[in-house]
C-alpha cells in the first residue's frame, strides 16, 4: 500500500489463496516462494523486489536478483534467518549478544557449558514469535530439549535477566544513508509481541546507544532497506542484541500513524532508489497487537467479530486489520495504534482498549 501511494504497481508471490497482501496488490502470483515458474513470472514483471517474511528462501531472492533490484540482499536474509549465522555475525563485529553455544549433535548438548543454564534452546531456523524455543533449567535438560526440537541445529543461550526489551527499526539506502525511528519498548505475552510503547521509557543515553547499534548493524551488513534490531536491556542497564529481522517489523507498525514516514514507505523508497523520508515521531504511541484470541474472547464460544466500535470511540485509536480470513489463537490479525498528546494519555487509551477487547495485561501497562 505504501508503494502504491508512491505511484508504483505491486505484484505479490504468496502461497495463500487470498492473503492480505494479495487482496491489495495489483497482481497476485499464487504459489510457493521457491517455485521456479512463479519466480520467473515475478521476475518478468518486477524491477524491484523485497520480502515481508524472513523465512522466504534466500535462494528465491538470489534468483530474483539476477534481473531485478532486491532489497534486502539474499545474503542479509540468509544471516537473519539462521540464528547460528546471526550470532556469529554479531559477535564477530563486536556486538554484545547473550552468551551462547551451538548445538549440532547430541554430544554438543551433553557437554554444554554449565554457565549457559538456566537457558533457552532455540532452533537455528524457522523460529519466530517464541516458536522453536524450549527453556532449560539445568544441563540434564539440554539434550532432551535438543531431541524435542527434532535434533536440528540449535543454539542454547543463557537466560539474561531483563529490565526491558527494546527494538530499533533502521532504514539504509544504497549510498549508506541511514535513518532510525525512535526506540520502541516491547512487551511480549506467550513469546508474541503484545505491546510496543514509543518512545521507550529508558534513559536518553541508552536510547542513543540503541539507535547507534541498529545503525552499525545495518552498516556492517551493508544492508539496503528496512531492518529491525531487537535488543534486551539487562537488569544492569546494558544492551544485548537479541535478533535482527530483515524487514519492516511489528514493533515498527506504530510508524504508520505516529511518524512522518512509516517503515513501509521507507522500504518502498529504498527499493525505488528514492531519498529517505523523515522518520520523526509526531506523537507518543502505544501499539497493541490484536491476536486471533480477541475473536474468541467469550470462553468456549465460536469466533465472532470483535466490537470494533469499542476501539474506534477513542479519538486517538487507529485500527489496522490485516484481512486474514481465519482468526486463530496466537495469530496476528491486526493492531491498534493509540496516539496521545503524552505517553501517559496513549497508555490510558491502550489500557481501556485492552479491557474492552478482553486482552490480558491492561493493568501491567
Ligand atoms: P526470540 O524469538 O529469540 O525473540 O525470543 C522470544 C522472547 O523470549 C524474547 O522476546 C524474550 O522475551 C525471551 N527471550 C529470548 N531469549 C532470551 C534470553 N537469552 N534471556 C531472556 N529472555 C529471552
Amino acid at each position: 500500500m505504501a508503494a502504491q501511494s508512491l505511484g508504483y504497481k505491486v505484484a505479490v508471490l504468496d502461497p495463500g489463496e487470498r492473503g492480505p497482501a494479495a487482496s491489495v496488490a495489483d497482481r497476485h502470483i499464487h504459489g510457493d516462494y521457491a517455485d521456479p515458474k512463479c519466480l520467473a513470472e515475478l521476475a518478468a514483471l518486477t524491477r524491484a523486489a523485497t520480502t515481508e517474511f524472513e523465512n522466504v528462501p534466500a535462494s528465491a531472492l538470489a534468483f530474483l536478483a539476477q534481473s531485478a533490484r532486491v532489497s534486502p540482499a539474499a545474503e542479509s536474509v540468509a544471516i537473519a534467518q539462521d540464528r547460528i549465522r546471526e550470532k556469529a555475525f554479531l559477535s564477530a563485529h563486536g556486538f554484545s549478544v547473550a552468551p551462547y553455544a551451538v548445538l549440532n549433535t547430541e554430544d554438543d548438548a551433553r557437554r554444554v557449558d554449565a554457565n549457559l543454564q538456566p537457558g533457552i534452546v532455540k532452533s537455528a531456523r524457522l523460529g519466530y514469535d517464541g516458536k522453536g524455543q524450549i527453556r532449560v533449567g539445568s544441563r540434564d535438560e539440554v539434550a532432551g530439549a535438543w531431541t524435542a526440537m527434532g535434533r536440528v541445529p540449535c543454539v542454547i543461550e543463557r537466560f539474561v535477566p531483563l529490565a526491558a526489551e527494546v527494538s530499533v527499526v533502521v532504514a539504509r539506502t544504497d549510498d549508506g544513508e541511514t535513518s532510525t525511528w525512535p526506540v520502541a519498548e516491547n512487551r511480549h505475552r506467550g513469546g508474541i509481541l503484545d505491546v510496543s510503547i514509543v518512545p521507550a521509557r529508558v534513559p536518553a543515553a541508552l536510547a542513543v546507544e540503541a539507535r547507534d547499534i541498529a545503525t552499525a548493524v545495518a552498516a556492517k551488513l551493508d544492508y539496503r532497506g528496512v531492518l529491525c534490531v531487537e535488543m534486551f536491556v539487562t537488569t544492569e542497564g546494558r544492551l544485548v542484541v537479541n535478533e535482527i529481522a530483515p524487514r519492516p517489523h511489528n514493533s515498527g507498525h506504530y510508524t504508520i500513524d505516529a511518524c512522518v514516514t512509516s517503515q513501509f514507505e521507507q522500504q518502498a523508497r529504498v527499493l525505488a532508489g528514492l531519498p529517505l523520508g523523515d522518520a520523526r515521531q509526531h506523537e507518543p504511541a502505544v501499539m497493541v497487537n490484536l491476536l486471533g484470541d480477541v475473536w474468541f474472547a467469550e470462553r468456549g464460544a465460536a469466533a465472532r467479530e470483535p466490537e470494533w466500535a469499542d476501539v474506534l470511540r477513542h479519538p486517538g485509536a487507529k485500527l489496522h486489520l490485516y484481512g486474514k480470513e481465519e482468526p486463530r489463537r496466537g495469530r496476528k490479525m491486526g493492531h491498534v495504534t493509540c496516539l496521545g498528546p503524552t505517553l501517559e494519555a496513549a497508555l490510558a487509551t491502550a489500557r481501556a482498549i485492552k479491557r474492552d477487547l478482553v486482552i490480558p495485561g491492561a493493568d501491567e501497562l
